[in-house]
Order: structure tokens, then sequence, then C-alpha cells
């Protein structure tokens, strides 16, 4: 075992202090790495703050990171020292029932998925996450990050990236279809750069106008603040496709009411509480009511290679872990431009 710098949650309401935890001897299959940089998510408060249930504290989140590898297993094919890789929201599964064996470890149902932190791994040990120096996983929860993409900016594709492009990827977003955004934080402004990318014509659905520019500068075709109640007049029956990205509860009939014939809304953000939906504009447009998960290893990979094949990459605050704290309050007051990423290097010791 050897032990490593973290930043740690240990109860709902006390900042995230510095601590350090252990991570296990390398197995065969195992690759150690250096973490470089870890991107904060919303899950990671969520998680954090209890409101996804009572976690198991001491809670170091953290499940978009990048770094280079420092060790590697006798019996590891796929990763060298030096290579550059990331890991996302889990470092294992069952793999053997039909979902893992598909490519779909998000969705195991032999043992679920092993959470990046907040979870029990195979050695018995909790999880702990990318607030950290360092990472032990198994070579096939691995994935590999393209030259071209630099770590930093790689990190947030980890759980961003990959949760924006498999629900486009699986409703066909192109060319001819038009998408909307409910949210431009870190999830958001992913899922505009990577629809654009795709060809598709992208919406915001903001909550103001504030971000207008920007919106349109990640490659918005349009973007309209939720606070006016035209916009649901204006866009009415008007999207084949919806994701809502939102970490808080929103009025489904209004956004369902956005959908054209055989529309899908596809909840992406998972609030607290739950969300009442009517039934009527689900009936009178035969829409339909979706959800996702971030992505299986061949999805992730395939998007890094998507996003360096495209020169798609977040737009990113580096930020010192010490800032943690602050950065929760930012993001909570949607005051994130749009993804804040740790940089680990002082929980290296360098
Ligand atoms: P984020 O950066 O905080 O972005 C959420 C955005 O939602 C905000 O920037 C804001 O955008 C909007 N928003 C926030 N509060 C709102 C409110 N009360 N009413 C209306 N709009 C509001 O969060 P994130 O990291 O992108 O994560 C978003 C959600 O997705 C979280 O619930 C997270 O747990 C979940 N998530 C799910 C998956 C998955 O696999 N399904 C993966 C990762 C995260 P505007 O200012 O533009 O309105
Ligand atoms: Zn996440
Ligand atoms: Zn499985």
């Amino acid at each position: 075992m050897s032990t490593v710098t973290a930043y740690a949650a240990t109860s709902a309401t006390e900042p995230l202090t510095k601590t350090t935890v252990t991570r296990r001897d390398v197995g065969p299959t195992d690759v150690r790495f250096d973490i470089h940089f870890a991107g904060i998510c919303h899950s990671d408060i969520h998680t954090v703050k209890a409101e996804w249930g009572q976690p198991n504290y001491p809670v170091v989140p953290g499940h978009e990171i990048a770094g280079v590898v420092t060790e590697v297993g006798s019996e590891v094919t796929k990763y060298k020292v030096g290579d550059h890789v990331g890991v996302g929201c889990f470092v294992d599964s069952c793999r053997e029932c039909d979902n893992c064996k598909a490519g779909l470890q998000q969705y195991c149902t032999g043992t679920g998925m092993v959470g990046t932190y907040n979870a029990v791994g195979r050695d018995g040990e909790p999880t702990y996450g990318g607030y950290s120096g360092e990472i032990v996983v198994d070579e096939d929860y691995v994935l590999r990050i393209p030259d071209s993409i630099a770590l930093d900016a790689a990190a947030p594709l980890l759980c961003a990236g990959i949760t924006l492009f498999s629900p486009l990827r699986h409703w066909n977003a192109g060319p001819g279809k038009k998408v909307a955004i409910i949210g431009l934080g870190g999830l958001g402004h992913m899922g505009v750069k990577l629809a654009h990318a795709m060809g598709a014509e992208v919406t915001v659905l903001s909550q103001s106008l504030k971000k207008m520019e920007d919106g349109l500068r990640l490659g918005a075709d349009a973007y309209y603040a939720t606070s006016d109640p035209d916009t649901f007049k204006k866009l009415a029956g008007h999207f084949d496709l919806i994701l809502n990205t939102v970490s808080a509860n929103l009025d489904m009939g209004d956004y369902l009411g956005l959908l054209a014939v055989d529309g899908t809304l596809v909840e992406l953000g998972i609030p607290e509480h739950p969300m009442a939906v009517p039934a009527f504009p689900l009936a009178g447009g035969r829409r339909s009511l979706s959800g996702s998960m971030i992505g299986g290893i061949p999805e992730t990979q395939e998007m890094l290679d998507f996003c360096a094949e495209h020169g798609v990459a977040p737009e990113i605050e580096v930020i010192e872990p010490d800032y943690i704290n602050e950065a929760y309050e930012r993001v909570l007051a949607s005051d994130v431009r749009y993804r804040f990423v740790i940089d680990t290097s002082s929980l290296r010791g360098e």
C-alpha cells in the first residue's frame, strides 16, 4: 500500500480539507498513475453534501482524472510508463453481465459499476477519487488520452464529455436535427460543443442571457432565457432532442412542450428530489422522457478520439486544491465558466 495526499469531505457541512489516503499495491493488471488534473463535477457536490443519500465519509471526490502512468503490473498490455491516461466515474464492474460484455459497464447488472469514489473496490477497501496525487486502477477501466489533448483539458471529458457524447450519439444528433441543451454549466457547455461538432442545430436554454455571447462562441446557433415566458411560446414543438443538464428540479411540463412529435427529452442532471412529470405533454405528441448515465469504456475512448479529431475541448478554470471549497460555492451559484479543474501537482509533493 502507498499513502497519498488528498482532499476529503468528512461531513455534509464541513469544508473539504487536506488528508491522506492509501492506494493498493499494483496488481498484475493494474496501472498506477500520477494524477495531474482532476475536474470538479456537480456530482462531487451532490455526493459530499449527502444529497444522494449518506456517503461513506471521508469522501475524496473526483471522477474526471487525467495523468501520466508511473507503474504497470506484470500482465498489463495496454499501457506503459509515461502514457497519458484518464479515469472517469467507475473503476470496475462485474465484466460478465450482458451490459459489461456489450461495453456498457455503467449499466452493469452484476455487481453494478464500482464508483471511482464512495464505493468499495474489489480489494474490499473504499475507493477514493481524483482530488489526490496518484491512483491505482485496473487497465480495463483506464482510458488513453490522445496526445493532442492537454491533460488539464482532458480531465472534464471523462465525465462531462462522455455524459453528453453518449446520448447525442444514441439519439442520432447530426445534420438536420434540432438539439436543445438546458443549462450552460460543465455538462451543458460540452453538449453545445459536441452537438455542434456532430453537425446538429444547437440551442441553449439558460436561466438568463448572461452567458449568451459565450454560448454562441462555443457553437450554439440560438440562445434563449428560460426566465422569459415567451421562450416557451416561441419554441413550442420545436426540438427533436432536449438534453437536460440542470442540477435542480425544473417544471418538466414546460420543457416537454418544446419537443416535436416523437421528440425525446433526456434527463442528465440528477437533482436531489424527484420531479413531477405531467402526462399531457408526453401523450399529446408521442414524446419520450428518458435518461442517460455517462458512457461505457469503449464509447468513452471513442469520445476522446472524436474530441482529438474535431478539436473539441472544455473551457476550464485551473485552480489550486486550496480553492476547492470556493469553487464548490461558485458551481452552486451557476458561476462556473465552464469547468473547474484542480491542478493536483501540490498533492504529489512537487
Ligand atoms: P453545473 O456545472 O453546476 O451546471 C448546471 C447548470 O444548470 C448551471 O450552470 C445552470 O446553467 C443550470 N442551473 C443550475 N441551477 C439551476 C436552477 N435552479 N434552475 C435552472 N437551471 C439551473 O453542473 P454539472 O457538473 O454540469 O452537472 C449537472 C447535473 O448533471 C448534476 O445534477 C450532476 O450530478 C449531473 N450529472 C449527471 C451525469 C450522468 O451521467 N447523467 C454525469 C455528470 C453529472 P444556466 O446558468 O445556464 O441556467
Ligand atoms: Zn461527473
Ligand atoms: Zn456487469
